[in-house]
């Protein structure tokens, strides 16, 4: 398999430079030239199929010869110590729960295989890599996390003083090794200034060798495949009415890996692109128009993107045709008080404490099976969050305080360490000379 941009400039690369390179030179992002047929693969799948044997032969038949077998065993081993959850609601509806991982959100299962993918392909250069992220609270935890002590690796990330969660600056401030945390006096766009300029200055770059880890990565996106296929193989033996997947989003990076199995051969019948308010691709596949909007803030923070980035591989798989992409995904749009409601329901019902990002997938699986467009399908919805990391909402909605994992509350007894910085170019370079250089 090779990559090439969205937007159709400059040369297809392999995977190993997609994944350094992060966005292509042209601005667009890193898409595979060709649809490989894993379609046998999948169905000979069944429910005693492990995890990591999933991920180890999917990544083998994706980006052999460029990794060999033995290869794709160490990336997948050394990614996974943690796996998804599938739970059953009732006859018809599922949570995948993929919120086991270090920083208990969805995002570690894509970071820990990029950050495995970087320490392989690193291991026979001379030069160290230096990583650096801008966080507004919960992408860099997951990072951090999927990157601590990985060899030739060093992290910085960089998140505005006084503008995230205490939880969030404990994940993101305890960890040391390879990780370094900057607390920038600013705004979350003045670190991401601050990241993007670094990129371009000439100094670092021949000093250094920077690169990213964003969301928008190819080495974060192929593993988020890894789940659809596996809770596929979970329920193989009672799919006779097909299965469907109900993924909260914001960037659509989650839901473009789902589709990218579809593609592959994986048996789904429709996914369901949950969004809160901010609703441009909800309101592109009901109209055909798309408008992209500043975000506006919800409960469910980490899904307020008004101009989702991976809409351009979305594009891409169905070759710009709204029909086709249409008769492939279902929105779903749920308000704040919707979501409120799905958690205080969910608990009464179930006895199941879920988190606002998950609600808002909950919701719009329990519309659509109302709707009865599938009758008897199976509607997985991926639960992105542990809900111990929403504190707040979720006692509102539920009078209940989730207990925190153990993980969590290590990390809350922990002494914070950040290096106190202005928001300016020199001081990030100041910092990166005296360390890496
Ligand atoms: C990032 C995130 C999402 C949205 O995922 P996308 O891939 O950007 O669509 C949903 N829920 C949680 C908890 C997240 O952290």
């Amino acid at each position: 398999m090779i990559f090439k941009s969205t937007r159709g400039g400059g040369a297809a690369v392999s995977f190993k430079s997609a994944v350094f390179e992060g966005l292509a030179s042209d601005g667009g992002l890193y898409h595979p030239t060709s649809i490989p047929n894993l379609n046998k693969l999948f169905l000979s799948l069944t429910s005693s199929s492990d995890y990591n044997q999933i991920a180890e032969e999917v990544t083998f038949h994706l980006l052999s010869p460029e990794i060999d077998r033995e290869t794709a065993r160490r990336i997948v081993s050394a990614s996974y110590d943690f796996s998804p959850h599938l739970q059953r609601i009732d006859d018809s509806l599922f949570v995948l729960e993929l919120f086991h991982g270090p920083s208990y959100a969805f995002k570690d299962f894509g970071a820990c295989f990029l950050a495995s993918c970087m320490e392989e392909f690193l291991s026979g250069d001379k030069r160290d890599a230096v990583i650096l992220v801008a966080t507004s609270g919960d992408t860099g935890s997951a990072v951090a996390r999927a990157f601590l002590g990985k060899k030739n690796i060093h992290v910085v990330i960089l998140y505005p003083s006084g503008r995230v969660s205490m939880l969030q600056e404990k994940q993101l401030t305890t960890l040391d090794k390879n990780i370094s945390t900057l607390e920038v006096k600013g705004s979350f766009d003045d670190c991401q200034k601050m990241v993007k300029q670094a990129f371009t200055d000439t100094e670092l770059n021949r000093k250094l060798m920077l690169t990213s880890a964003n969301s928008i990565n190819l080495g974060r996106l192929i593993p988020q495949s890894f789940y659809y296929i596996h809770a596929y193989a979970q329920l193989a033996a009672e799919l006779d009415d097909g299965l469907v997947f109900c993924v909260p989003s914001g960037n659509f990076g989650n839901l473009t890996a789902g589709v990218y199995a579809w593609q592959w051969g994986l048996p789904v019948k429709r996914f369901i692109a949950a969004t809160n308010k901010n609703d441009v691709v909800p309101q592109y596949l009901q109209s055909g128009i798309y408008e992209t909007r500043a975000s506006i803030r919800t409960l469910s923070n980490a899904m307020d993107v008004g101009n989702p980035s991976n809409m351009e591989r979305l594009r891409a798989v169905f070759n710009s045709d709204w029909a086709k992409m249409a008769a492939m995904l279902q929105g779903e749009v749920i308000t704040d008080e919707e979501t409120t409601e799905t958690i205080k329901g969910v608990w009464n019902r179930s006895a199941l404490i879920i988190d606002p990002h998950t609600a808002v997938g909950y919701l719009a699986a329990t519309r659509f099976r109302n709707r009865n467009d599938l009758p008897g399908a199976k509607i997985v919805i991926i639960a992105t969050a542990h809900p111990a990391k929403f504190r707040e909402t979720v006692r509102e909605a539920t009078g209940q305080q989730p207990e925190l994992p153990a993980g969590l509350q290590e990390a809350l007894d922990l002494p914070k360490k950040s290096t106190v910085v202005e928001n300016t170019l020199q001081d990030l370079k100041d910092f990166i000379l005296a360390r890496f250089a």
